[in-house]
């Protein structure tokens, strides 16, 4: 438990028996409350919720009571005066620990004042309450302009607890619902969600900013509400148990992004290494007033304390525009590319977050210099000379030429399209050759920057067998699957080879560096992007 933020797992089953299943697997997961939501119960028997409410008494935690109504997000349509009583009958069981009563039901309703205030001693005069309540506010289309005012409208009820959970259309929303739990949570236990994938930083780093609680699901298609992540991504992605006040915070920005691997990758790196540092995927719109709008939010706003982002499609060039128009300092040769992946920010003495510092650098072609020359058991020093034949001239592509130019190394292009090779060529001094004739290179090295052979058209290669006869080390950037046929048949013709896994650990690894200034675990990391593209193919 973050402080005393809870990690709570609603249990969706459709039967009191797969309830009470899942209330022993929520506490074997780790989570220290439940939230029985009774609206999911497909039918409703007395005998079978009383079972319910006894496996539910032996739960280690607290545990909550909800029956949630259509009209805010629940499965309930049936009459309000049987819903309350049955909420009654859950209440003085003595087997819940908390109710939850949405706050317009509260408001409109003496019956529902009057009975569940009742069971949740609100005008008791007591410090301790048999159950206490919680009033909430759902909105499944956006996100208000005023999340104080939902607040403390609701905290002007007598509830112990006050929630809001809205949808956040764009990050910003979420970044908005922060404001407002950090407001709220400071003068009385707070829950405030954000819904949907731009939401996820809201239930992550609800324990950050004293949040009373947050959800994750009991697994991946278990969820009660829109964007809730499972109590083992909960757990073990995002290590929820070290993230404190203090924990700063780095992600990656794209669009779309929940599949990157980069969480898997970053958060394993922090744990590995004790650092106080949480990675989150954040999906930005793909348009550069989003890409700015998300990152001037993150700035203005010091006590989030972002510090990074790996940055990837489609907003690299989004990057170097933002951090240029705010007159920071972007790596020369990722000005010279059009395009980075790494944004690092150094916060300020200001507490409006106006004097921090922003800069962008490119570990695209730092991780495949780095891969080539762990490939090759050499130093930069040594690339100078090297020849190099890259196939490709795509994003990749130009970040590798750039990089290997950068090193002194001898670098021809062949690229299907013509045209794009000659650019690349001019534009950074190397060797344009047309596609058809890579398999006459007479390179040291060749580095496939192509997307052919990657899956699922597994059995492509950009280089005939022929073009290995001469043994060059082969570095393929494609990562999946990991070992290409392109790598299968330059081991078969003797050379070395250099896996795209390589480079993209790499990358990673010097974001990492970048960030915290600690040597990278780069085996750990390696094994993290193994293992997860393995079972991707599987
Ligand atoms: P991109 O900008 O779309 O460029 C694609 C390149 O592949 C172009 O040069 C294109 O040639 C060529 N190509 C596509 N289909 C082809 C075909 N059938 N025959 C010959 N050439 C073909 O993509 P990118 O961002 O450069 O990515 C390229 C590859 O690099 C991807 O497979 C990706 O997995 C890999 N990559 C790896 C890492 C890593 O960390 N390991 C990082 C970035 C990228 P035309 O110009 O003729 O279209």
């Amino acid at each position: 438990m973050v402080g005393m933020t809870r990690l709570c797992v609603p249990l969706t089953g459709s039967t009191c028996e797969q309830m009470a299943a899942g209330l022993t697997a929520a506490a074997a997961g780790g989570a220290d409350t439940v939230e029985l939501r009774l609206d999911f119960l497909q039918e409703w028997s007395e005998p079978a919720v009383r079972r319910l409410l006894e496996a539910a008494e032996a739960f280690p935690g607290d545990v909550i009571a909800t029956y949630r109504i259509a009209a805010e997000g629940g499965h309930y349509d049936e009459g309000e005066a049987q819903r309350i009583s049955r909420l009654e009958f859950v209440g003085l069981s003595g087997a819940v620990d908390y109710i939850d009563v949405e706050y317009e039901a509260w408001r409109v309703s003496a019956n529902v004042r009057q009975k569940i205030g009742l069971v949740c001693d609100v005008n008791a005069d007591t410090d301790r309450p048999r159950r206490r309540l919680i009033l909430s506010k759902h909105d499944f289309t956006g996100t208000p302009i005023d999340l104080d005012s939902m607040l403390t409208t609701i905290a002007r009820e007598p509830a112990h607890v006050a929630k809001i959970a809205c949808k956040a259309n764009t990050i910003v929303d979420a970044l908005r619902m922060l404001d407002a739990l950090r407001t709220s949570a400071a003068v009385r236990p707070t829950i405030a969600l954000s819904m949907g994938e731009a939401g996820l930083l809201t239930r992550v780093l609800a324990g950050k900013f004293g949040a009373f609680l947050t959800f994750a699901s009991l697994e991946a298609g278990q969820e009660s509400a829109p964007g809730q992540v499972s109590l083992a991504e909960m757990k073990q992605l995002y290590r929820w148990d070290a993230i404190g006040p203090a924990t700063q915070v780095y992600g990656v920005i794209g669009c779309p992004v929940a599949h990157s691997m980069s969480p898997a990758i970053l958060n394993a790196a922090f744990g590995e290494t004790g650092f106080d540092g949480v990675y989150l995927p954040f999906r930005v719109e793909p348009e550069y007033a989003a890409f700015a709008a998300f990152v001037d939010g993150c700035v203005v706003r010091p006590w989030l304390h972002l510090r990074g982002c790996s940055v990837t499609i489609p907003h690299k060039q989004n990057l170097l525009a933002y951090v240029e128009k705010r007159g920071g300092c972007v790596e020369p040769l990722a000005r010279r590319i059009g395009a980075a992946n790494t944004l690092c920010i150094e916060p300020g003495q200001q507490e409006d977050g106006t004097d921090a510092v922003v800069s962008a650098y490119n570990t695209d072609y730092r991780g495949a210099m780095d891969a080539l020359l762990a490939g090759m058991g050499c130093r930069a020093e040594d690339l100078s000379g090297v020849s190099v034949a890259v196939l490709g001239a795509g994003g990749a592509g130009r970040a590798i030429v750039a990089g290997l130019r950068d090193c002194g190394c001898a670098v021809t292009i062949y690229n299907r399209t013509r045209d794009k090779a000659d650019a690349l060529a001019v534009e950074f001094g190397a060797e344009a050759r047309p596609f058809e004739e890579r398999v006459r290179h007479n390179a040291d090295v060749v580095v496939n920057c192509t997307s052919t052979g990657m899956w699922p058209n597994v059995d492509d290669t950009p280089m005939p067998a022929e073009g290995l006869a001469s043994r060059p080390l082969v570095f393929d950037t494609v990562y999946n699957p990991i070992e290409t046929r392109l790598l299968r048949e330059a081991r078969e013709h003797g050379c070395r080879t250099v896996d795209g896994v390589e480079m993209f650990v790499r990358q990673a690894a010097a974001q990492f560096e970048r960030w915290t200034s600690r040597p990278a675990p780069v085996a750990l990391m390696r094994d993290v992007v193994t293992a997860k593209l393995r079972s991707a193919q599987h």
